[in-house]
């Protein structure tokens, strides 16, 4: 008896609350569709005049030596840095910002790139009735709106879709996001909706269909990290901000202050990392801004302070775009042993990745084979038998480390707190810790308000919500129209320039070169798989990169996506670097080995080549694998455990035979059965088995002589012969 008049009770408020929730999110709809898709009431216009170019690096340096007193000084140049910066210097304080390396070389560049309000933090929320994590959310989800609002070419709402695999799910994960619509209000991108197992299937046809027994699906927000980053900087720079990368803080400068006879940091001793100058900038107030390096700089302050940043690592990979559809991503919030898995779309690739776990902070964290293969496994258990999930098509790896903070304003300092921290020391360093990238801007916006109360600055409120980024201004959903239209560049071309750099993408067009070609007139490729273009290059420069591993990976996203087409791009790169920055030969050898080398350990070229070989079928006696294996190695001078198009042509050059570019990626293309852009060495031995790979293709009988045949009735093979 009392066992059913509980579940009757259970059913009756169950049913009662996702009546509530229908009806709420019903009511909300409603009200939607009478407003704008996404509203975000802007804060008073910025009256800082704003510039029509943004200086350059050197000037930048001058601006920062010669500064008597700058009002802010902001260490650190990622997402919470930046946004510092243009919230100061848009409230009119002097502003200076230094980064060590780049701008979001750090975390910034290396998150899952959505915007999000926190699904997960929601429904911790409504179980725990915790009213800190819905503030949270609420605030995450405004900020999402204006994210997208204010950077709408590097941004664009995104559907995700969550499977479902038991019934009673459904109505439990249904109730959840339409609350999640409901909490976003008039900022709620798109109506969340239910879908049928047969339609969930439709969408994400890789799916596995065993068990599945519907889907929701529910949008939050996409960017481009990196380039959104640069966006905040660029801006803050064109406002006036003095902002320097390949700057460091070695120490802060501390003064006493004649009123309470304090200690008070007054600025920062500081190093240029390019030509080692040393030089002070001093500021009314310093803001700690330095993600995982939190607790150094704070350390730099008083070295008794105990750490507050429990870092943890989290690795993504990337895979070719047939992973997942174009327009839509996979979540499941909660596997069975309580890990986040995802796979989202971006930039025609597909990211997938899982929860973080504990590690130290390093500069340079690396994606390790173990974490690779387990995001692997946990991909298997989503997708088709038909979706063969294999290694070889990991294209780029990538580790980042999230700054969790404890709250050293708190008494518990173990738990560690989900929002961001904003903390003021003793002797008035201001440090802003925690949080994620969605909410930069308001995160900056509670910096700069501790900051101008603990200072005294003489500053009003921010105007930071609604003020458009780097690009954004003149930028429409059809802008690359005219850039075909106008300059002549392929389409594809066309939409990239214009989802990268908004209105500025005209600026990219008009110093694209002539391909020579009757189509396209201008714009020629770095790689020819991808649409970044050699102008972009000429561009970057202005955009203050400064090294060839800023060049692949923050300005274009080339060691984010593929880390062949990468190295590839990389000789092109370094040359119109080099033209641009007057580097010599020595240097370009440099910055060559350094690009590599950044390649090689942080974006998964090492585990890549690590690879074991030895899991594929091969029917060759093993003297023909020894035979096999020698010539395979003949390619891969470096030792990487696979060949790439520019082995094959350093082969070619060395025994003086020309190929065109595009006939070696069709023949790279035919061995490269895995399609991943290079060739390991089980696809070479397989390929030694006998299909004609290039004869038929290429006047290449002088090659043959070169290199005998073991038996002259097989058929040549490029890889096979030399
Ligand atoms: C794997 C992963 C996925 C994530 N995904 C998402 C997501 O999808 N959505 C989301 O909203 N958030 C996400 N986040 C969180 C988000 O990326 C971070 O919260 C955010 O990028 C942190 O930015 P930051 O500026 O605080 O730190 P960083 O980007 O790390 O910037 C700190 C900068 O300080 C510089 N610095 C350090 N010391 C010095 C010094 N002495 N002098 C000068 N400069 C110095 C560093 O070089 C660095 O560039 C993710 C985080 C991780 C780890």
């Amino acid at each position: 008896m009392a066992f059913r008049k509980a579940v009757k009770g259970t059913v009756l408020i169950g049913g009662g609350a996702i009546a509530t929730v229908f009806g709420l999110s019903q009511f909300s709809q409603y009200r939607n569709k009478h407003g704008t898709l996404v509203y975000v009431q802007a804060a008073e216009p910025v009256t800082v005049p704003v510039k029509n170019y943004f200086p350059t690096r050197e000037q930048q340096l001058l601006t920062l030596q010669s500064t008597s007193e700058f009002d802010v000084l902001v260490i650190g140049g990622g997402a919470t840095g930046c946004g510092c910066a243009l919230d100061a210097v848009t409230r009119g304080l002097k502003t200076a910002l230094l980064e060590r390396d780049d701008f979001s070389s750090g975390t910034s560049s290396r998150s899952t790139k959505l915007i999000h309000g926190g699904v997960r933090y929601l429904q911790k929320a409504i179980m725990k009735l915790d009213f800190e994590q819905y503030k949270m959310v609420k605030e995450a989800l405004h900020e999402r709106a204006n994210l997208l609002e204010i950077a709408p070419h590097l941004s664009a709402p995104l559907p995700i879709m969550l499977p479902v695999y038991k019934w009673w799910q459904l109505p439990y994960y249904w109730a959840g996001i339409k609350l999640y619509d409901l909490v976003a209000g008039n900022q709620c991108l798109k109506s969340s909706y239910v879908l049928s197992k047969s339609r969930a299937l439709e969408y994400f046809p890789m799916l596995r269909k065993d068990k599945l027994v519907g889907a929701i699906v529910y949008y939050d927000g996409q960017h481009n990290d990196a380039r959104m980053n640069l966006a905040i900087a660029l801006t803050a720079a064109r406002y006036g901000a003095a902002t320097a990368n390949y700057t460091e803080v070695l120490r802060l400068l501390k003064s006493t202050d004649p009123r309470s006879g304090k200690a008070r940091v007054c600025g920062a001793r500081c190093r240029d990392v390019l030509t080692g100058q040393e030089f002070d900038v001093k500021a009314k107030c310093v803001i700690n801004a330095t993600g995982p390096f939190t607790d150094s700089v704070r350390k730099m302050d008083d070295q008794e302070v105990p750490n507050i940043c429990q870092p943890s690592a989290g690795v993504h990979i990337v895979m070719p775009g047939y992973y997942s559809p174009d327009n839509m991503g996979l979540l499941d919030p909660a596997t069975s042993d309580g890990r986040v898995i995802f796979f989202l779309p971006w930039e025609k690739m597909t990211i997938a990745g899982t929860t973080d776990s504990p590690t130290d902070v390093t500069s340079h964290p690396i994606p390790t084979e173990e974490d690779i293969n387990f995001i692997l496994s946990e991909v298997r258990n989503y997708l088709s038998c038909d979706v063969e999930v294999r290694r070889g098509d990991v294209l780029a790896a990538w580790s980042g480390i999230r700054p969790l903070v404890t709250d050293p304003n708190s008494k518990d300092t173990q738990s560690i707190s989900r929002n961001h921290v904003v903390a003021v020391s003793d002797s008035g360093l201001v440090t802003i810790a925690g949080g994620k990238w969605t909410t930069y801007r308001a995160m900056a916006q509670d910096t700069i308000d501790a900051a101008i109360q603990a200072h005294g600055l003489n500053a009003g409120s921010s105007r930071t919500v609604g003020l458009q980024l780097e690009g954004a201004e003149y930028w429409s959903p059809t802008l690359y129209i005219r850039l075909v239209q106008d300059y002549g560049l392929e389409s594809e071309v066309a939409q990239h320039l214009a989802s990268t750099y908004g209105d500025k993408a005209f600026e990219v067009a008009k110093i694209a070169q002539v391909t020579g070609k009757r189509w396209p007139i201008v714009g020629k490729r770095l790689v020819s798989e991808f649409p970044y273009i050699e102008a972009e290059v000429v561009y970057g420069v202005k955009e203050y990169a400064r090294t060839a591993v800023d060049m692949i990976s923050r300005r274009t996203r080339l060691a984010f996506l593929n880390v062949q087409a990468a190295e590839e791009a990389l000789p092109r790169i370094v040359d119109i670097m080099g033209k641009e920055l007057n580097w010599n030969e020595q240097k370009k050898k440099e910055e060559l080995e350094a690009a590599k080398k950044f390649l090689y350990y942080e974006m998964g070229y090492k585990v890549k080549s690590d690879q074991l070989t030895d899991s594929s079928e091969i029917s060759l006696v093993p003297s023909d694998i020894e035979r096999y294996k020698k010539r395979f190695h003949m390619f891969d001078k470096d030792k990487k455990g696979f060949i790439t198009i520019l082995d094959v042509q350093r082969v070619l050059e060395s025994i003086s035979v020309q190929i065109d570019e595009n006939t070696l990626h069709d023949i790279l293309n035919e061995v490269d059965l895995n399609k991943n852009g290079q060739v390991e060495l089980n696809e070479f031995l397989q390929v030694g088995e006998g299909h004609l790979i290039l004869a038929e293709k290429c006047p290449w009988s002088h090659v043959r002589e070169l290199c005998p045949l073991p038996n002259r009735d097989q058929p040549v093979r490029i890889f096979g012969q030399c």
